[in-house]
């Protein structure tokens, strides 16, 4: 009998037992991955595919294999885009002359905007190479959240992390060293991809294999089980909210063409209807993302 890792229920059940996705896009298991979900908490999970997960993700191989490089330029150039979708998640007035960490921050796309209005700003990222670059612009920086502590317990005022806590081991543990760096009335904000509703519902194991299943996504989150473990670990305050990222025609593509990369692209697809599409997503809580607010 398979234990849910997160609430500990007995009733957890394969829902997919083949190839998945290996990094980016069109990169493929050799052999059959099975995934499970707890029937109580509704989170998705299998098992880590990789010998020392902790060793993987400080080697340039990681994100190599997901991104193609692992330079800073790279890096900036795919990720500063995000960085008006992470400030709507945030909002902009929570972090003026406060101590701010991101937890998982690359090289730092979304710091180097927090950098000009924070008191002090702290980069938790595990890479060596991303970490060298956040040293010689001037942060603070850990590999993990436990090597802040000495310095930073009960002293942080806002924690974000996007991105992150889909690939770590023990999401409890995860939640519980945020807990432990934020002071009193401390804000933390967590955001991760959902397991897509709609998209599993049109395409089913299409998009389960070429997309949502990866080897680097050890945890698919819901609501559920996101409030189950901040509570877990301490966190009163705890709400969630839907975003969706994709627009209509991505979802197009795929129903089109049954595969990623092919988005629809044509007049009737006006930025009225996608922003019709997103907010209609996200308020069914239909949402490719969600987004977790904690307060301590
Ligand atoms: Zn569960």
């Amino acid at each position: 009998m398979r234990k849910c890792k997160l609430c500990g229920s007995q009733h957890c059940r394969t829902i997919y037992q083949g190839l998945i996705r290996n990094g980016g896009l069109g990169r493929y298991t050799t052999n059959n991955v099975p995934i499970y979900q707890c029937e109580e908490c509704k989170v998705i999970w299998h098992d880590n595919q990789f010998d020392n997960v902790q060793q993987y993700y400080e080697s340039k191989e990681y994100r190599e294999e997901l991104e193609g490089s692992s330079e800073a330029d790279k890096f900036y150039e795919l990720h500063d885009k995000e960085t008006l979708d992470k400030l709507i998640y945030t909002g902009t007035d929570i972090y003026r002359n406060k101590v701010v960490a991101d937890i998982g921050c690359g090289c730092g796309a979304f710091l180097d905007f927090l950098k000009g209005v924070s008191k002090e700003v702290i980069a938790v990222e595990p890479s060596e190479t991303y970490r060298a670059i956040m040293d010689k612009k001037g942060f603070q920086t850990y590999g993990y959240m436990l090597d802040a502590l000495d310095k930073y317990e009960k002293q942080m005022d806002v924690i974000t992390s996007f991105d992150v806590i889909e690939h770590v081991e023990d999401p409890k543990g995860f939640i519980k060293d945020i807990y432990m760096l934020l002071k009193e009335g401390g804000k933390a904000i967590i955001g991760t991809p959902t397991d897509a509703p709609i998209m599993r519902k049109l395409l089913g194991d299409i998009y389960e294999k070429k997309l949502l299943f990866s080897t680097q996504h050890l945890w698919i989150f819901s609501e559920k089980n996101l409030k189950l473990i901040a509570e877990q670990e301490g966190f009163s305050k705890v709400n969630i909210k839907y975003f969706q990222r994709y627009g209509i025609g991505n979802m197009m593509g795929w129903i089109k063409d049954k595969g990623p990369g092919t988005a629809v692209s044509d007049e009737f697809i006006t930025e009225t209807l996608d922003n019709v599409w997103k907010s209609q997503c996200s308020e069914k809580g239909l949402a490719d993302y969600i987004v977790l607010y904690l307060e301590k």
